[in-house]
């Protein structure tokens, strides 16, 4: 599977650097963020080195169907989906990406004002 050997989160999926894994399949691997924004924040990461959306092919855009399926299964899992939760994927520098490896946050347990 394509990685980027400097790239943080394919060292994680390697287990290159330690990190708990709370979900992982074929595709993806989800880890609870390191600097939480909220109770729950987990990253739901695609195991394959994607540094963006924008870089995702267009016959592999089944992947993001696929976290949001993930996305659904945890937010369920951790008792956050009847209250509500958030699940978003930043783009590039304006939309405040820092580590280009694709990946979505998924957050709850609390109530968001926007
Ligand atoms: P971005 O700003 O690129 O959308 O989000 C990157 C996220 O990754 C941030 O919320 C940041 O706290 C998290 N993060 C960065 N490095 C690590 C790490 O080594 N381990 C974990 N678990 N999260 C990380
Ligand atoms: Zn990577």
């Amino acid at each position: 599977m394509t990685h980027d050997p400097t790239c943080i989160f394919c060292k994680i999926a390697r287990g290159e650097i330690p990190a708990k894994k709370v979900y992982e399949d074929d595709k993806v691997f989800a880890i609870n963020d390191i600097n939480p924004l909220a109770p729950v924040h987990i990253l739901i990461v695609p195991t394959a080195h994607v540094p963006t959306l924008m870089d995702l092919p267009d016959n592999q855009f089944d992947l993001v169907g696929h976290v949001f399926r993930v996305a659904a299964q945890l937010a369920k899992e951790r008792g956050i989906a009847a209250q509500g939760f958030k699940v978003f994927h930043n783009v590039n520098d304006w939309g405040g990406q820092r580590v280009f490896h694709m990946h979505f946050h998924l957050i709850g347990g609390k109530k968001f004002n926007e």
